[in-house]
């Protein structure tokens, strides 16, 4: 129940408002304010939701969350930020949406700043906080702390939102230990969701013209798939949501380098699969007959089939089982495998 609302269990209707590049004088490394497109006027955003709801199945029994997004919402100055959030509360009042959300610096989020959104219909707040590496973010030119990142998120919490975060691994001066670092730190805020966006080096950026000059050298695909499966695997272990991982495909998004895949986040989840299933085989052999969950089938066998492929086992599926999880037909004991047990082996 949500805003007097029963919903039910059909997945959420998230309606993007790009405010981009608003509220933002900062300039990190990675990002390329040439690609913003031009911010949405607050009295266009009825129009959008309306259009927007009018092209999806079964609106009405699905919650309904606008989500500003391209833009460090809090960081807007305050007659515009203002307009956004009458326009906001309006559709809320009205019923259209259920709630708001939207996405922020850690050095721009304020006990009283959130309180003024959740007065408007905030459920949610997204933070930036990419590193929890102090030299990587300097490196990074984030223009903020750890600390505003800790800051931030309590801050998100105590105003009774929901929490949501992003890191970014493979920024400059990250290694394995710093990652895993970052995971640990950034797992005690609690986070309720999170978004792991490996570092690309995006035309016209910084981080290029460091790549070019020799000062910057990118994840490759295997490493940043092997970070990202390291902070997948302790999120969604502590019941965080893990809502992205990698970039999402794009039009105007120009890649000169670095480990972007339009399937990055099922590479992710299958080589959570083919850890445990070689777990597995080292425990009981190369005679193994593995079970998932039906839906987990396309991540056992892997991309391009490679990880039957490359450990050649017989599968079953096996409705009972969860999400996540690899169980060894027979076994009693040790055979079954879910993906918090393998956290030691990936990274
Ligand atoms: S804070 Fe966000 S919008 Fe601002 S420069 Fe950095 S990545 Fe771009």
């Amino acid at each position: 129940m949500q805003g007097g609302i029963e919903i039910s269990g059909l997945s959420p209707i998230v309606i993007p408002v790009f405010v981009s590049h608003l509220g933002c004088p900062h300039r990190c490394i990675f990002c390329d304010q040439t690609q913003f497109s031009e911010p949405v006027a607050p009295e266009r955003i009825p129009d959008i939701v309306s259009t927007f709801i009018a092209g999806c199945r079964e609106p009405q029994l699905r919650q309904r969350v606008i989500a500003f997004y391209g833009g460090s919402f809090t960081g807007i100055e305050p007659g515009l930020l203002e307009r956004y959030l009458a326009e906001a509360l309006r559709l809320v009042e009205h019923g259209a949406v259920h709630g708001i959300k939207a996405s922020t610096r850690p050095d721009m989020v304020t006990p009283e700043l959130l309180a003024r959104c959740r007065r408007a219909g905030f459920v949610e707040m997204e933070i930036g906080i990419q590193s929890m590496d102090e030299r990587v973010l300097k490196a990074s030119r984030r223009g903020h702390s750890a600390s505003d990142a800790v800051r931030a998120a309590q801050a998100v919490r105590d105003s009774g939102m929901k929490l949501g975060i992003q890191l970014m691994p493979g920024l400059p001066g990250e290694d394995r230990e710093s990652f895993r670092r970052t995971v640990c730190d950034a797992a005690r805020l609690r986070p309720d969701h999170i978004r792991l966006y490996p570092a690309v080096v995006v035309k016209g950026t910084e981080m290029e013209r460091m790549h070019q000059a020799g000062a910057y050298a990118p994840l490759d695909l295997d490493e940043a798939v092997r970070r990202c499966l390291y902070g997948y695997a302790r999120f969604s272990g502590q019941g965080c949501t893990v809502l992205r991982m990698g970039l999402p495909p794009s039009r105007t998004l120009q890649v000169a380098a670095g480990p972007y895949h339009p399937a990055f986040g099922f590479l992710v989840k299958a080589r959570g699969y083919r850890v445990m299933a070689s777990v597995l085989k080292e425990r009981f052999g190369d005679e193994l007959d593995l079970e998932v969950h039906p839906d987990s089938v396309p991540e056992l066998i892997g991309y391009r089939k490679e990880n039957i492929d490359e450990l050649g086992f017989n599968y079953s599926f096996d409705e009972r089982l969860p999400r996540d999880c690899v169980q060894v037909r027979g076994a009693v004991e040790r055979g079954c495998l879910q993906l918090k047990d393998i956290i030691e082996y990936i990274l």
